[in-house]
C-alpha cells in the first residue's frame, strides 16, 4: 500500500543553467560536450535530431577506447528544468525538496573565480526556490578553492537568503581531503553560523580497486561501492582529525545514509581505542577524543538514500530515528523502462523506510518528513 505520509525530499539534484553555461564553457574535465546533431535521414533534408549533451566529470567518464559522443552520461532536461523536477516531485506525492547542485560543485575552479560563481549560482537557486510556491528549498554550495575569508563570506552571505537550509560539500577540500587542518576556517564558520553541511561524494574509489573488468559493470561498483566509501573515508578522517572535537556543534547530514559508517563505527571506535598511535610514552590518550558514538548522536544526521531495509534500519540504529531523512538524489537513477511514471528507486527507498520501522507509523513520518521539517525549518509548505 503507497504511503499516505507527505514526503520530503532532502537529497535531489540539479543543475540550474548556469552551471551547465561553466561546464559547456570547458573543454577540461569537468565540462559538457555538445554532439553535433545527426540527421535522421542522411539522405534527405528531413529534421535533424539532436542528442543530449553528455557531463563528463571524471577522468574515468572519458576512456580513449569510446568516441566523445559516447562519454560521460547524457544529461537530458531531468537534469535542469524545474518544470520536470516539479512534476517528478508531484508523480511521488514528495511534498517539498531541498535542492542541491549536483558534483562536482564549483571544486575545480581557480581560485580567483570560485567566489564570483558561488554567488551566482547560489542566487539562482534563490530564486528558483523562491518562484515555486513554497515547494523548493536549497542547499547552497561553496567556493572551496577560494580564499578563507571568501568561503566565510559566502557562507554568512547564505544565511541571508531565504529559501537556503545549509550548504552541499564534496570531500577534497583543498586537494587534501576534509581533515586539512586548513579548512578550519570553514568548520568554524559553518559551526557558528549554525549552517548545516551536506556531504556528498563525487570521485568514488581509484577505479583499479575495482579490477580489470570494471568497464563491463557500468557504473555498478563505483556507484553502488566507490561513492559510499568515498563518504565512509571522508566522515572518519574528519573524526580522526578531530574536526568534531574543535568544532564539537558542527552539524553533518551525511548521504547515502553515511555509506558504511553504521556499519563500521563500532570498528573504528574499537581501532582508536587500540590505536598505540594516540597514546603517549606512560599509555595515556596523546589528547581527549570524542566517542564515535557520541558524534554520530550529537553531530550526524543521515539521509534514507539506501535502497535496503537493512541499511536504513543500521541507520536509525546509528543515529536515531529523529535523524534519518528521507531522499530520493532525482534526477539519478531514472527508471529505464520506457514510459514508467513512477520511478523505481523512490519507490523502494520509501520501502525501505516502511520495512526498517517495523510498521510504527511516527518513526515513518518523522524519516519520511517529520525530520526534514523540524531540521531545516520547512515551515512554508507545512502548516
Ligand atoms: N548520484 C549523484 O548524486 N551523482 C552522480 O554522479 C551519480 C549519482
Ligand atoms: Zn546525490
Amino acid at each position: 500500500m503507497p504511503t499516505t505520509h507527505p514526503l520530503i525530499d532532502i537529497h535531489t539534484h540539479l543543475y540550474p543553467p548556469t552551471y551547465l553555461s561553466l561546464l559547456s564553457s570547458r573543454t577540461e574535465i569537468p565540462y559538457l560536450f555538445h554532439p553535433s546533431p545527426t540527421p535522421t535521414d542522411a539522405s534527405s533534408t528531413l529534421p535533424t535530431t539532436s542528442p543530449h549533451p553528455r557531463l563528463i566529470i571524471l577522468p574515468t567518464d572519458a576512456p580513449p577506447t569510446l568516441p566523445p559522443a559516447q562519454h560521460g552520461r547524457p544529461i537530458d532536461p531531468s537534469y535542469s528544468s524545474v518544470a520536470q523536477k516539479l512534476a517528478f516531485m508531484s508523480t511521488h506525492n514528495i511534498r517539498t525538496s531541498v535542492l542541491s547542485l549536483a558534483n562536482p560543485w564549483l571544486d575545480f575552479l581557480p581560485a580567483a573565480e570560485a567566489a564570483l560563481w558561488a554567488t551566482k549560482v547560489n542566487d539562482e537557486f534563490e530564486a528558483i526556490c523562491a518562484d515555486s510556491g513554497g515547494r523548493l528549498f536549497a542547499f547552497g554550495c561553496l567556493p572551496v578553492s577560494a580564499s578563507a575569508d571568501e568561503v566565510c563570506n559566502e557562507i554568512r552571505r547564505l544565511k541571508t537568503l531565504p529559501h537556503i537550509r545549509g550548504v552541499i560539500l564534496g570531500t577534497s577540500g583543498l586537494g587534501r581531503g576534509l581533515d586539512d587542518a586548513a579548512l578550519d576556517p570553514m568548520w568554524a564558520a559553518l559551526e557558528r553560523s549554525r549552517t548545516l553541511v551536506f556531504l556528498h561524494p563525487h570521485y568514488g574509489l581509484p577505479n583499479e580497486v575495482f579490477g580489470p573488468r570494471v568497464q563491463e559493470y557500468g557504473h555498478v561498483l563505483p556507484l553502488s561501492l566507490g561513492f559510499p566509501m568515498e563518504t565512509t573515508v571522508a566522515f572518519t578522517r574528519m573524526l580522526l582529525s578531530g574536526v568534531f572535537d574543535r568544532f564539537s556543534d558542527l552539524e553533518v547530514l551525511l548521504a547515502h545514509a553515511g555509506g558504511a559508517v553504521p556499519f563500521l563505527a563500532g570498528r573504528v571506535q574499537s581501532c582508536v581505542l587500540h590505536e598505540r598511535h594516540f597514546r603517549d610514552a606512560v599509555g595515556n590518550m596523546v589528547r581527549k577524543r570524542r566517542d564515535v558514538w557520541d558524534v554520530l548522536r550529537k553531530n550526524v544526521w543521515l539521509d534514507a538514500v539506501t535502497y535496503g531495509e537493512v541499511a536504513t534500519r543500521a541507520a536509525v540504529e546509528a543515529v536515531g530515528r529523529e535523524r534519518v531523512l528521507f531522499g530520493t538524489d532525482h534526477p539519478f537513477f531514472p527508471p529505464l523502462d520506457d514510459g514508467a511514471e513512477e520511478w523505481l528507486s523512490v519507490r523502494t527507498n520509501v520501502e525501505a523506510v516502511e520495512g526498517a520501522s517495523a510498521g510504527n507509523e511516527e518513526t515513518i513520518g518523522m524519516v519520511l518528513g517529520g525530520n526534514a521539517v523540524r531540521l531545516l525549518g520547512l515551515v512554508e509548505t507545512v502548516k
